[in-house]
């Protein structure tokens, strides 16, 4: 029988993949995660990507880049590092991207050489070439939304909206990378490849979203919490999708309450409501 083109990811699955803390964890073996993000320009990438990796369940954030004084009167519990990200100190999953501006080429270069998870979002996507990736050992994620994929493909936006299940996955191909395609509905498809061993998964359909995370920052948060997933050990796959799922059901967490109806809300309150999505 064919398998399924796409599948949903259900509550059980979710619950099954959080990373909780055993009685032998320590802040190592929960997951460092570094946060390449932000400039002078755009401060607040850097500190709402920060913000979704520790809500995420980091043990410990090492930022490196522009937004240190913002991130630190937001959290003082980050590590902030001065200098390329190769010099910041061990992690086990980086982030790069939200809110780089310009220059997000050289950290982009130097994280993408690390031979661990990384995560590239936003600006890092724009220096991204299919060769910087395919040769990497560890997973790489992807995490464009529409217009931001269509760069990617030398497509419209337009064409990337008519076809979201097609153009995940041509990306994942062309960039043997796992790919989440944000959006009203988000796809998170596994990284492609060719040849006989190749076995195709499903796609991932995120159920959970809401349009009230049509705003601002809203990505930087989510990016910052598949970090942490990365950072926790899971899979590309399943953090981009657990991430995708969490997110939204802070942003209807957020966004809902006891009034007369659902309010808006900003990207920071998404990643304060996260606690209360992964408590269910
Ligand atoms: P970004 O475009 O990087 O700011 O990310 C926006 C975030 O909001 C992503 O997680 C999207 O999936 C989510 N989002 C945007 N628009 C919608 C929508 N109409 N319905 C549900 N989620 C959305
Ligand atoms: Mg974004």
């Amino acid at each position: 029988a064919a398998e399924a083109e796409v599948e949903a990811l259900q509550h059980a699955d979710v619950a099954a993949l959080l990373p909780v803390p055993g009685a032998e964890s320590d802040k190592y073996r929960r997951g460092v995660v570094g946060v390449v993000a932000g400039s002078e320009r755009y401060p607040g990438a850097a500190v709402l990507a920060v913000a979704g990796a520790l809500r995420g369940g980091a043990g410990a954030v090492r930022y490196v880049g522009h937004g240190a004084d913002a991130v630190i009167a937001r959290y003082p519990e980050a590590l902030v590092h001065a200098g390329p990200p190769s010099k910041a100190g061990r992690v086990q999953a980086w982030v790069v991207g939200p809110g780089l501006g310009d220059d997000a080429g050289r950290a982009l270069g130097d994280v993408l050489a690390s031979d661990v998870p990384v995560l590239v979002d936003a600006d890092g996507l724009r220096p991204l070439e299919p060769e910087m990736v395919r040769g990497r050992d560890a997973p790489t994620l992807l995490t464009p939304h529409a217009g931001e994929a269509a760069a990617l493909l030398g497509v419209s936006r337009e064409e990337v909206e008519a076809g979201r299940l097609v153009a995940v996955r041509e990306l994942a191909a062309l960039y043997g990378a796992t790919v989440l395609l944000k959006g009203s509905t988000t796809l998170v498809a596994p990284a492609g490849g060719a040849g006989a061993g190749f076995v195709r998964r499903p796609v991932r359909v995120n159920p959970t979203g809401t349009p009230w995370l049509a705003t601002a920052g809203s990505g930087d948060v989510l990016s910052g919490l598949a970090g942490a997933l990365l950072a926790a050990g899971l899979g590309a796959v399943d953090a981009g999708s657990v991430a995708a799922y969490v997110h939204g059901l802070a942003g209807r967490l957020a966004a809902g309450g006891a009034g007369v109806g659902a309010a808006p809300v900003g990207a920071h309150d998404v990643a304060d409501a996260v606690p209360g999505a992964w408590r269910g």
